[in-house]
């Protein structure tokens, strides 16, 4: 067994520079090639890749460390055999520009017809899209609004704020009416018929819901059911959806406009070490009011029939791997 000191390589003309990203701990094994960490320059950041194959025995370094040639990385435990036919050196580490990493996208370019076309277009239909949609049209422009779900509102009036006030507001009389008793009121212990109650929940809902489309309407903004992507800076495709859900149906809109506005909202995620397990539920999924005896069936509901606007759990983006180039998201996230 030998023991091999891997030093930062020639890094040019920078002698002090903070080390971003740590790779490798105590007890890994490494390979030659291996990225141990990334430094990080004004403009440029570099992998430096390992020079030793074997175990990990010290790291002497830490993130936030600023390091310049020649300065002990890792000790890396080696076979003899390993160390007689490893090459002389590694591959020598170079810079690359730190916008290569986030370079801005080129935008593509839609030769196609449109089938509509619009002076303003909104993605999404929440508070945020709706009311800059309504704006639009009360100021003289020809608007549209393009939702993937069959209601208006986004997650605060289907998911949100809305059903969640219907219920606070029942649970606030259950509240009063118990506290009622020191004023000498008493009245017998509630019972609650979960099915009426979400049935109330939802009778909120679809009337705000509903108000809003006739809101729509009454100001000639055009809806556009679908999902919706972006072909180029001035062109949408729609992937008509349809149901309570975003079922596609297989037809497809381009739309065409002169301005976009994106309100399309966020998502909830899924936390990649917590469990998938029907009692562990996102605020829609408490929303649907799920009974604990129940709670293998609501998650059986939930997977097969997403709720309107329901928040689509989605893993984040990977954690980045040794040496990789990695950071793809797992699944696309919910634009
Ligand atoms: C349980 C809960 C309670 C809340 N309570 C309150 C409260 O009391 N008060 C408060 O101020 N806020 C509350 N909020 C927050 C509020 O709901 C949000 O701030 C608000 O909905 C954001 O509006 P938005 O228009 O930005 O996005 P959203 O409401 O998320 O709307 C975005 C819309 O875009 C659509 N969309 C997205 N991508 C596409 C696409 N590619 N094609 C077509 N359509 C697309 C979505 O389907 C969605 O309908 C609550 C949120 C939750 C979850």
């Amino acid at each position: 067994m030998s023991m091999i000191e891997v030093k930062v390589p020639d890094i040019g003309d920078f002698s002090d520079v903070p080390v971003i990203e740590l790779f490798v701990k105590v007890g890994d094994s490494i390979k030659a090639e291996d990225a141990i960490a990334t430094l990080e320059s004004d403009k440029a950041t570099m992998d430096v890749p390992s020079s030793a194959t074997g175990i990990i025995k010290e790291v002497r370094v830490a993130l936030g460390d600023r390091v310049a040639e020649g300065k002990v990385l890792i000790v890396v435990e080696t076979s003899d055999a390993v160390a007689a036919a490893a090459p002389a050196a590694a591959a020598p580490a170079r810079w690359r520009p730190r916008s290569a990493a986030t370079a801005a996208p080129t935008a593509a370019s839609h030769a196609g017809a449109a089938d509509v076309e619009y002076d303003i277009v909104v993605l999404g239909a929440g508070p945020g899209g709706y009311s800059a949609a309504f704006r639009a049209a009360d100021l003289g422009l020809k608007a549209a609004i393009i939702e993937r779900y069959a209601t208006l509102g986004g997650v605060c009036l289907n998911v949100g704020c809305i059903p969640s006030k219907a219920l606070l507001h029942v649970a606030e009389v259950i509240d009063e009416a118990s506290h009622v008793s020191t004023a000498g009121i008493s009245f017998a212990k509630p019972s609650v018929d979960v099915d009426a109650l979400r049935a109330h929940k939802d009778k909120v809902v679809g009337k705000l819901t509903g108000g809003l489309a006739g809101m729509a309407k009454g100001r000639k903004v055009d809806v556009i059911r679908g999902y919706g992507h972006f072909l180029d800076p001035n062109h949408i495709e729609v992937e008509e959806t349809t149901g309570t859900s975003q079922e596609k149906t297989g037809a497809n809109k381009v739309v065409k406009f002169k301005q976009c506005i994106i309100a399309a909202g966020s998502a909830a995620v899924h936390l990649p070490f917590i469990p998938r397990d029907p009692r562990i539920v996102d605020s829609t999924g408490a929303l649907e009011l799920p009974t604990f005896g129940a709670a293998k069936d609501a998650g059986h509901r939930r997977r097969h029939h997403r709720p309107r606007n329901g928040h689509r759990l989605f893993h984040p983006r990977r954690p980045r791997r040794r040496g990789g180039n990695d950071g793809r998201p797992d699944a696309g996230p919910r634009p």
